[in-house]
């Protein structure tokens, strides 16, 4: 059994100069991966743009239209953090039909799939936010719903920023049950609300870190019994990143993607794992840290 990875030239599109968001490591993962034999060439597929119809299962089409056609307003292209361009929309439709494709492998035999980009958790049915234009996780959610015989879906979202559009937008939608482990402190500072909302205070090291994590894990498994699981691994956790304001450390990060294969091993649930966020000064300790989460699926699932 082989692990399907979803990603194309186009996830890692060059932003102008001086902006602080890290496109490089889109590019570098991969790279990574291979050069050290984790992965071979012939796991990765590239997706096509989702069609909008699949689009409009999650997004409010008057802001689809917008975005399509370069409409948003000076605040809302602000808010998405992004210099928008035709380019970066076609982007995030990709990089969301990565994760749909990628779950639908998970389920048909893959049982673990990667998106190299994703976990756009910050956007909403109707907005952008925070460098998220469409919802990977959800739309993937919504597909599996929808066309397959999926009928609860858990999403574990453990970047450090919470999950505030994917909360929202299954608000009241009982078939998506939403954990979201982050800094209470952090951005979004007005937090939406989870199924399940763990606030870590600032500095928070591993031994705390993990201790909740496994506690939380163990509730939901009382809780909800999922067919399929969308895992948001930002290591934006990491006490090296410069947005985070946590204290984990590298292999701490490692034992909490362990806690969350485990669980979905364990349960026989198959799952998708987009990237998430992750801002270490250094592009190293990024790339290290995300290429960690590809190392470990590897010895669990193949
Ligand atoms: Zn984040």
């Amino acid at each position: 059994m082989s692990i399907p990875i979803a990603w194309t030239e186009l996830y890692a599109h060059p932003l102008p100069e001086g902006h602080r968001f890290p496109m490089e490591k889109y590019d570098l993962i991969p790279q990574q991966l291979m050069y050290e034999g984790t992965i071979e060439s012939h796991q990765i597929f590239a997706p096509e743009p989702l069609t909008e119809a699949q689009i409009l299962r999650v997004h409010e089409s008057s802001y689809w239209e917008r975005l399509k056609h370069q409409q948003l307003s000076k605040k809302e292209q602000r808010e998405s953090g992004f210099p928008l361009s035709d380019r970066l929309v076609e982007r995030e439709t990709i990089i969301c039909n990565g994760t749909v494709l990628g779950a639908r492998a998970a389920l048909n035999g893959a049982q673990c799939a990667f998106n190299v980009a994703g976990g756009t958790h910050h956007a909403y049915r109707d907005k952008a936010e925070g460098f998220c234009l469409l919802n990977d996780i959800a739309l993937g959610a919504m597909e599996l719903l929808e066309d397959t015989s999926v009928n609860q879906v858990l999403v574990i979202d453990l970047d450090v920023h919470q999950g505030n559009g994917t909360a929202k937008i299954f608000e009241d939608d009982d078939r998506v049950f939403t954990f979201s482990m982050h800094g209470d402190r952090n951005y979004p500072f007005r937090k939406e609300r989870s199924d399940i909302d763990v606030p870590m205070p600032d500095g928070i090291a591993d031994d705390a870190y993990l201790e909740l994590l496994h506690t939380h894990l163990k509730e939901i498994k009382d809780r909800v019994k999922p067919d399929f699981v969308f895992f948001q691994a930002g290591v934006d956790i990491l006490a090296s990143d410069k947005l985070g304001k946590l204290g984990v450390s590298l292999a701490g990060c490692q034992e909490r993607d362990a806690l969350v294969f485990d669980f979905c091993s364990e349960l026989g649930i198959p799952l998708q794992v987009s990237m998430g966020g992750g801002y270490s000064p250094r592009i190293a300790d990024i790339v290290d840290a995300h290429a960690n989460t590809y190392r470990l699926a590897m010895r669990k699932f193949t």
